[in-house]
Protein backbone atom coordinates (compact mmCIF):
# COMPACT_ATOMS: atom_id res chain seq x y z
CA UNK A 1 0.00 0.00 0.00
CA UNK A 2 2.91 2.31 1.08
CA UNK A 3 4.27 2.12 -2.56
CA UNK A 4 1.14 2.96 -4.30
CA UNK A 5 1.29 6.01 -2.36
CA UNK A 6 4.69 6.91 -3.13
CA UNK A 7 4.28 5.89 -6.54
CA UNK A 8 0.95 8.35 -6.42
CA UNK A 9 3.06 11.59 -4.97
CA UNK A 10 5.71 11.12 -7.91
CA UNK A 11 2.70 10.91 -10.52
CA UNK A 12 1.89 14.23 -8.98
CA UNK A 13 5.23 15.76 -8.97
CA UNK A 14 5.13 14.80 -12.43
CA UNK A 15 1.96 15.84 -13.27
CA UNK A 16 2.16 18.96 -11.71
CA UNK A 17 5.28 19.67 -13.79
CA UNK A 18 3.69 18.60 -16.49
CA UNK A 19 0.95 20.60 -16.49
CA UNK A 20 2.94 23.73 -15.47
CA UNK A 21 4.85 23.20 -18.75
CA UNK A 22 1.33 23.19 -20.69
CA UNK A 23 0.40 26.36 -19.15
CA UNK A 24 3.39 28.50 -19.60
CA UNK A 25 2.96 27.47 -23.16
CA UNK A 26 -0.58 27.88 -23.42
CA UNK A 27 -0.22 31.31 -21.53
CA UNK A 28 2.91 32.52 -23.44
CA UNK A 29 0.45 31.75 -27.23
CA UNK A 30 -2.51 33.54 -25.39
CA UNK A 31 -0.26 36.56 -25.16
CA UNK A 32 0.48 36.52 -29.14
CA UNK A 33 -3.19 36.03 -29.62
CA UNK A 34 -3.46 32.31 -30.65
CA UNK A 35 -6.97 30.97 -30.47
CA UNK A 36 -7.57 29.39 -27.29
CA UNK A 37 -8.12 25.73 -28.22
CA UNK A 38 -5.06 25.86 -30.68
CA UNK A 39 -2.71 27.52 -27.91
CA UNK A 40 -4.10 24.67 -25.48
CA UNK A 41 -3.58 22.11 -27.89
CA UNK A 42 0.05 22.88 -28.68
CA UNK A 43 1.07 23.40 -24.97
CA UNK A 44 -0.39 19.70 -24.43
CA UNK A 45 1.70 18.06 -27.17
CA UNK A 46 4.90 19.49 -26.14
CA UNK A 47 4.62 18.74 -22.94
CA UNK A 48 3.67 14.57 -23.72
CA UNK A 49 6.86 14.12 -24.69
CA UNK A 50 8.96 14.90 -21.53
CA UNK A 51 6.09 13.64 -19.63
CA UNK A 52 6.50 10.17 -21.14
CA UNK A 53 9.94 9.68 -20.33
CA UNK A 54 9.58 11.12 -16.92
CA UNK A 55 6.26 8.88 -15.75
CA UNK A 56 8.58 6.07 -17.15
CA UNK A 57 11.57 6.43 -15.16
CA UNK A 58 10.03 8.54 -11.97
CA UNK A 59 6.53 7.69 -11.22
CA UNK A 60 6.40 3.73 -12.22
CA UNK A 61 10.29 3.17 -11.82
CA UNK A 62 10.56 1.09 -15.11
CA UNK A 63 12.00 1.28 -18.80
CA UNK A 64 10.32 3.14 -21.70
CA UNK A 65 9.58 0.70 -24.40
CA UNK A 66 8.01 1.12 -27.42
CA UNK A 67 5.41 -1.24 -25.95
CA UNK A 68 4.77 1.31 -23.10
CA UNK A 69 4.91 4.12 -25.46
CA UNK A 70 1.68 3.12 -27.43
CA UNK A 71 -0.26 2.20 -23.81
CA UNK A 72 1.07 5.70 -22.97
CA UNK A 73 0.31 7.77 -26.21
CA UNK A 74 -3.39 5.28 -26.05
CA UNK A 75 -4.46 6.54 -22.38
CA UNK A 76 -3.11 9.82 -23.65
CA UNK A 77 -5.27 9.89 -26.81
CA UNK A 78 -8.33 9.98 -24.68
CA UNK A 79 -6.77 11.78 -22.30
CA UNK A 80 -6.72 14.58 -24.75
CA UNK A 81 -9.93 14.20 -25.92
CA UNK A 82 -11.18 14.63 -22.36
CA UNK A 83 -9.12 18.03 -22.12
CA UNK A 84 -10.94 19.40 -25.29
CA UNK A 85 -13.67 18.64 -23.93
CA UNK A 86 -13.64 19.74 -20.59
CA UNK A 87 -12.05 22.59 -21.91
CA UNK A 88 -14.40 24.01 -23.83
CA UNK A 89 -17.52 23.17 -21.06
CA UNK A 90 -15.66 24.94 -18.91
CA UNK A 91 -15.45 28.22 -21.00
CA UNK A 92 -19.18 27.58 -22.23
CA UNK A 93 -19.75 27.38 -18.66
CA UNK A 94 -18.49 31.65 -18.67
CA UNK A 95 -15.49 30.46 -16.48
CA UNK A 96 -12.50 32.52 -17.37
CA UNK A 97 -10.19 31.36 -20.15
CA UNK A 98 -6.68 31.60 -17.35
CA UNK A 99 -8.72 29.78 -14.85
CA UNK A 100 -10.14 26.90 -16.98
CA UNK A 101 -7.20 25.24 -17.76
CA UNK A 102 -6.31 24.76 -14.56
CA UNK A 103 -9.73 22.84 -13.68
CA UNK A 104 -9.29 20.74 -16.44
CA UNK A 105 -6.00 19.57 -15.56
CA UNK A 106 -6.46 18.85 -12.48
CA UNK A 107 -9.80 16.51 -13.34
CA UNK A 108 -7.83 14.86 -16.55
CA UNK A 109 -5.17 14.28 -14.09
CA UNK A 110 -6.98 11.94 -11.66
CA UNK A 111 -8.75 10.64 -14.34
CA UNK A 112 -5.29 9.74 -16.23
CA UNK A 113 -3.53 8.53 -13.04
CA UNK A 114 -6.51 5.48 -12.57
CA UNK A 115 -5.72 4.83 -16.59
CA UNK A 116 -1.64 4.82 -16.19
CA UNK A 117 -1.70 2.66 -13.00
CA UNK A 118 -4.06 0.05 -15.22
CA UNK A 119 -0.87 0.23 -18.26
CA UNK A 120 1.68 -0.27 -15.91
CA UNK A 121 0.24 -2.09 -13.02
CA UNK A 122 -1.78 -4.56 -14.53
CA UNK A 123 -2.09 -7.48 -12.22
CA UNK A 124 -0.38 -10.46 -13.78
CA UNK A 125 -2.82 -13.63 -13.69
CA UNK A 126 -0.89 -16.20 -11.48
CA UNK A 127 0.33 -19.58 -12.90
CA UNK A 128 1.05 -22.43 -10.58
CA UNK A 129 3.32 -24.77 -12.14
CA UNK A 130 6.81 -25.77 -12.19
CA UNK A 131 8.89 -24.53 -14.72
CA UNK A 132 12.18 -26.88 -15.75
CA UNK A 133 14.76 -24.84 -17.41
CA UNK A 134 17.79 -26.43 -18.91
CA UNK A 135 20.84 -25.72 -20.94
CA UNK A 136 22.40 -28.41 -23.05
CA UNK A 137 26.00 -27.59 -22.25
CA UNK A 138 28.23 -28.99 -25.13
CA UNK A 139 31.10 -28.37 -27.29
CA UNK A 140 29.66 -25.83 -30.19
CA UNK A 141 29.43 -28.21 -33.14
CA UNK A 142 26.50 -26.85 -35.14
CA UNK A 143 29.53 -25.33 -37.86
CA UNK A 144 30.14 -29.27 -38.50
CA UNK A 145 26.14 -29.79 -39.58
CA UNK A 146 26.31 -27.04 -42.25
CA UNK A 147 29.50 -28.50 -43.34
CA UNK A 148 31.91 -26.40 -42.27
CA UNK A 149 35.24 -27.80 -41.39
CA UNK A 150 35.39 -27.01 -37.64
CA UNK A 151 36.93 -28.59 -33.99
CA UNK A 152 34.71 -28.68 -31.67
CA UNK A 153 36.77 -28.56 -28.66
CA UNK A 154 40.04 -26.50 -30.50
CA UNK A 155 37.21 -23.37 -31.83
CA UNK A 156 33.98 -24.86 -30.17
CA UNK A 157 34.60 -24.12 -26.53
CA UNK A 158 35.34 -20.55 -26.72
CA UNK A 159 31.70 -20.08 -27.91
CA UNK A 160 30.42 -22.32 -25.55
CA UNK A 161 32.21 -21.23 -22.62
CA UNK A 162 31.41 -17.55 -23.60
CA UNK A 163 27.80 -18.92 -23.53
CA UNK A 164 27.88 -20.80 -20.46
CA UNK A 165 28.60 -17.67 -18.47
CA UNK A 166 26.07 -15.40 -19.58
CA UNK A 167 23.59 -18.43 -18.52
CA UNK A 168 25.00 -17.89 -15.18
CA UNK A 169 25.14 -14.97 -15.13
CA UNK A 170 21.53 -14.06 -15.94
CA UNK A 171 19.85 -17.38 -13.87
CA UNK A 172 22.04 -15.81 -11.39
CA UNK A 173 20.28 -11.96 -11.91
CA UNK A 174 16.60 -13.48 -11.70
CA UNK A 175 17.96 -15.77 -8.27
CA UNK A 176 17.00 -19.08 -10.14
CA UNK A 177 18.41 -22.99 -9.85
CA UNK A 178 18.19 -24.88 -13.55
CA UNK A 179 19.67 -27.59 -14.99
CA UNK A 180 22.75 -28.06 -17.45
CA UNK A 181 22.67 -30.86 -19.89
CA UNK A 182 26.91 -31.64 -20.08
CA UNK A 183 28.87 -33.22 -22.15
CA UNK A 184 32.00 -35.30 -20.62
CA UNK A 185 33.75 -33.16 -23.54
CA UNK A 186 32.40 -29.63 -22.08
CA UNK A 187 33.17 -30.28 -18.46
CA UNK A 188 36.56 -31.47 -18.91
CA UNK A 189 37.68 -28.40 -20.97
CA UNK A 190 35.74 -26.21 -18.58
CA UNK A 191 36.26 -27.41 -14.76
CA UNK A 192 36.23 -23.57 -13.98
CA UNK A 193 32.38 -23.78 -14.83
CA UNK A 194 31.75 -26.58 -14.03
CA UNK A 195 32.44 -25.45 -10.77
CA UNK A 196 30.41 -22.35 -10.82
CA UNK A 197 27.53 -24.34 -11.88
CA UNK A 198 27.83 -26.49 -8.92
CA UNK A 199 28.54 -23.64 -6.48
CA UNK A 200 25.55 -21.66 -7.68
CA UNK A 201 23.12 -24.53 -6.48
CA UNK A 202 22.47 -25.67 -10.17
CA UNK A 203 21.78 -29.41 -10.90
CA UNK A 204 24.45 -31.39 -13.52
CA UNK A 205 23.07 -33.70 -15.59
CA UNK A 206 24.41 -35.87 -18.26
CA UNK A 207 24.80 -34.68 -21.77
CA UNK A 208 27.06 -37.87 -23.35
CA UNK A 209 30.47 -37.39 -24.13
CA UNK A 210 31.51 -36.69 -27.08
CA UNK A 211 28.40 -34.62 -28.58
CA UNK A 212 29.09 -35.16 -32.26
CA UNK A 213 29.54 -39.13 -32.03
CA UNK A 214 27.59 -40.32 -29.39
CA UNK A 215 28.14 -43.77 -28.38
CA UNK A 216 26.33 -46.29 -26.29
CA UNK A 217 28.88 -46.73 -23.80
CA UNK A 218 28.88 -42.88 -23.22
CA UNK A 219 25.64 -43.49 -21.43
CA UNK A 220 27.67 -45.20 -18.22
CA UNK A 221 31.30 -42.59 -19.15
CA UNK A 222 29.50 -39.57 -19.16
CA UNK A 223 28.00 -39.93 -15.78
CA UNK A 224 31.56 -41.29 -14.40
CA UNK A 225 33.29 -39.00 -15.67
CA UNK A 226 30.54 -35.55 -14.50
CA UNK A 227 30.13 -37.33 -11.21
CA UNK A 228 33.70 -37.25 -10.58
CA UNK A 229 34.54 -33.27 -11.28
CA UNK A 230 31.66 -32.59 -9.73
CA UNK A 231 31.71 -34.62 -6.80
CA UNK A 232 27.44 -34.87 -7.13
CA UNK A 233 25.11 -37.73 -8.15
CA UNK A 234 24.28 -37.73 -11.60
CA UNK A 235 20.31 -38.29 -11.95
CA UNK A 236 19.34 -37.11 -15.36
CA UNK A 237 20.44 -38.07 -18.89
CA UNK A 238 19.54 -36.09 -22.36
CA UNK A 239 21.32 -37.88 -25.53
CA UNK A 240 22.75 -35.43 -27.94
CA UNK A 241 20.55 -34.16 -30.97
CA UNK A 242 17.41 -35.30 -28.66
CA UNK A 243 18.38 -39.10 -30.65
CA UNK A 244 16.80 -42.20 -29.08
CA UNK A 245 18.94 -44.04 -26.15
CA UNK A 246 18.50 -47.38 -24.47
CA UNK A 247 16.54 -47.26 -21.91
CA UNK A 248 17.06 -50.36 -20.40
CA UNK A 249 20.62 -49.10 -20.03
CA UNK A 250 19.78 -45.44 -18.39
CA UNK A 251 17.77 -47.56 -15.65
CA UNK A 252 21.08 -49.79 -15.43
CA UNK A 253 23.30 -47.40 -14.86
CA UNK A 254 20.98 -45.66 -12.18
CA UNK A 255 19.63 -42.73 -14.20
CA UNK A 256 15.95 -41.93 -12.35
CA UNK A 257 15.13 -39.33 -15.92
CA UNK A 258 15.36 -39.27 -19.62
CA UNK A 259 14.65 -36.14 -21.15
CA UNK A 260 15.70 -37.01 -24.69
CA UNK A 261 12.37 -36.05 -26.48
CA UNK A 262 11.20 -33.80 -28.42
CA UNK A 263 7.12 -34.71 -28.72
CA UNK A 264 6.58 -31.98 -31.75
CA UNK A 265 6.70 -32.59 -35.51
CA UNK A 266 9.94 -30.36 -36.96
CA UNK A 267 10.43 -31.39 -40.34
CA UNK A 268 14.04 -33.90 -40.32
CA UNK A 269 14.71 -33.26 -37.22
CA UNK A 270 11.73 -34.78 -34.65
CA UNK A 271 8.81 -36.78 -35.54
CA UNK A 272 7.76 -38.10 -32.53
CA UNK A 273 3.81 -36.69 -32.60
CA UNK A 274 2.50 -40.18 -31.39
CA UNK A 275 4.60 -39.73 -27.92
CA UNK A 276 3.10 -38.67 -24.95
CA UNK A 277 3.37 -34.48 -24.66
CA UNK A 278 4.18 -34.79 -20.89
CA UNK A 279 5.74 -36.81 -18.22
CA UNK A 280 5.41 -40.73 -18.41
CA UNK A 281 7.13 -43.68 -16.99
CA UNK A 282 9.15 -45.83 -19.22
CA UNK A 283 10.89 -49.30 -17.73
CA UNK A 284 10.78 -47.26 -14.47
CA UNK A 285 12.85 -44.60 -15.73
CA UNK A 286 10.73 -41.23 -15.67
CA UNK A 287 10.51 -39.55 -19.25
CA UNK A 288 10.15 -35.67 -19.53
CA UNK A 289 9.92 -34.36 -22.95
CA UNK A 290 10.77 -30.97 -24.14
CA UNK A 291 6.98 -29.03 -23.05
CA UNK A 292 4.87 -28.66 -26.78
CA UNK A 293 1.68 -26.43 -26.95
CA UNK A 294 -1.59 -28.13 -26.35
CA UNK A 295 -3.37 -29.75 -29.26
CA UNK A 296 -1.17 -28.51 -32.30
CA UNK A 297 2.06 -29.49 -30.61
CA UNK A 298 3.80 -26.31 -31.34
CA UNK A 299 7.43 -26.70 -29.81
CA UNK A 300 8.95 -24.26 -27.02
CA UNK A 301 12.10 -25.20 -27.66
CA UNK A 302 15.06 -22.93 -27.96
CA UNK A 303 14.86 -22.05 -32.15
CA UNK A 304 11.42 -21.19 -30.91
CA UNK A 305 12.68 -18.07 -28.03
CA UNK A 306 14.85 -17.11 -31.56
CA UNK A 307 11.92 -17.06 -34.08
CA UNK A 308 8.34 -16.06 -32.37
CA UNK A 309 7.26 -13.07 -31.63
CA UNK A 310 8.48 -12.83 -27.67
CA UNK A 311 4.81 -12.14 -26.63
CA UNK A 312 3.24 -15.51 -28.82
CA UNK A 313 6.46 -16.90 -27.63
CA UNK A 314 5.25 -15.83 -24.03
CA UNK A 315 1.93 -16.32 -24.59
CA UNK A 316 2.28 -20.20 -25.45
CA UNK A 317 4.49 -20.93 -22.53
CA UNK A 318 1.98 -19.69 -20.31
CA UNK A 319 -1.09 -21.69 -22.01
CA UNK A 320 1.07 -24.71 -21.82
CA UNK A 321 2.01 -24.32 -18.03
CA UNK A 322 -1.51 -23.74 -16.88
CA UNK A 323 -2.19 -26.93 -18.94
CA UNK A 324 -0.20 -29.26 -17.69
CA UNK A 325 0.90 -27.84 -14.44
CA UNK A 326 4.63 -27.48 -15.53
CA UNK A 327 6.61 -26.82 -18.23
CA UNK A 328 9.97 -28.01 -19.81
CA UNK A 329 12.35 -26.24 -22.23
CA UNK A 330 15.86 -25.97 -23.24
CA UNK A 331 18.70 -24.14 -24.70
CA UNK A 332 22.29 -23.78 -25.80
CA UNK A 333 25.21 -21.68 -24.19
CA UNK A 334 26.26 -20.74 -27.58
CA UNK A 335 22.53 -19.14 -28.74
CA UNK A 336 23.87 -16.31 -26.23
CA UNK A 337 26.94 -15.65 -27.88
CA UNK A 338 27.09 -13.16 -31.82
CA UNK A 339 26.86 -15.79 -34.27
CA UNK A 340 25.80 -13.19 -36.73
CA UNK A 341 29.37 -11.94 -36.73
CA UNK A 342 30.58 -15.13 -38.28
CA UNK A 343 28.88 -15.87 -41.27
CA UNK A 344 31.58 -18.25 -42.35
CA UNK A 345 30.06 -20.70 -40.21
CA UNK A 346 27.30 -21.42 -42.61
CA UNK A 347 24.46 -21.18 -40.06
CA UNK A 348 20.64 -20.67 -41.66
CA UNK A 349 18.82 -17.40 -40.51
CA UNK A 350 16.82 -19.09 -37.43
CA UNK A 351 19.47 -20.02 -35.43
CA UNK A 352 21.48 -16.75 -36.22
CA UNK A 353 18.51 -14.67 -35.48
CA UNK A 354 18.29 -13.22 -31.71
CA UNK A 355 21.34 -14.89 -31.11
CA UNK A 356 23.62 -13.37 -28.70
CA UNK A 357 22.82 -9.81 -26.38
CA UNK A 358 18.95 -10.61 -27.37
CA UNK A 359 18.63 -14.12 -26.52
CA UNK A 360 19.96 -12.93 -22.91
CA UNK A 361 16.76 -10.54 -22.83
CA UNK A 362 14.51 -12.80 -24.42
CA UNK A 363 15.29 -15.21 -21.79
CA UNK A 364 15.39 -12.90 -18.58
CA UNK A 365 12.22 -11.76 -20.29
CA UNK A 366 10.46 -15.46 -20.32
CA UNK A 367 11.66 -15.77 -16.49
CA UNK A 368 10.79 -12.68 -15.28
CA UNK A 369 7.11 -12.59 -16.68
CA UNK A 370 7.20 -16.46 -15.12
CA UNK A 371 8.47 -15.44 -11.70
CA UNK A 372 5.67 -12.32 -11.86
CA UNK A 373 2.73 -14.88 -11.96
CA UNK A 374 4.04 -16.96 -9.10
CA UNK A 375 5.76 -20.18 -10.88
CA UNK A 376 8.23 -22.03 -9.10
CA UNK A 377 11.50 -22.99 -11.23
CA UNK A 378 12.84 -26.19 -9.91
CA UNK A 379 15.70 -28.45 -11.17
CA UNK A 380 14.94 -31.63 -13.23
CA UNK A 381 15.53 -33.86 -9.88
CA UNK A 382 13.50 -31.95 -8.19
CA UNK A 383 10.16 -32.57 -10.09
CA UNK A 384 11.09 -36.23 -10.47
CA UNK A 385 11.05 -36.66 -6.85
CA UNK A 386 7.54 -35.51 -6.98
CA UNK A 387 6.64 -37.88 -9.45
ZN1 LIG B 1 23.04 -31.03 -27.45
Amino acid sequence: MREKYRSFLRFCIVGCCAAAVHYGIYYMLLLVSAPVNAAYIAGYLISFIGNFFATSYFTFSSRPTWGRFVGFAGSHALNFVLHIILLNLFLWLGIHRLIAPILVMGVAMLVQYAVLYLVYHFPARAIEGKVLLSFDTEEYDVPLEHGVEWDPIAQGMEVSRFGTTRILDCLKECGIHATFFCTANFAQNAPELMARIVREGHEVASHGCDHWQPKPEHVIESKRILEQLTGQPVYGYRQPRMFPVDIQELKQQGYAYNASLNPAFIPGRYMHLDMPRTWFYKQEVLQIPASVSPWLRIPLFWLALHNFPLWLYQSLVRRTLRHDGYFNTYFHPWEFYPLGEHPEWKLPFIIRHHAGAPMYERLKAVIVDLQSRGAEFVTYHEFAQTK
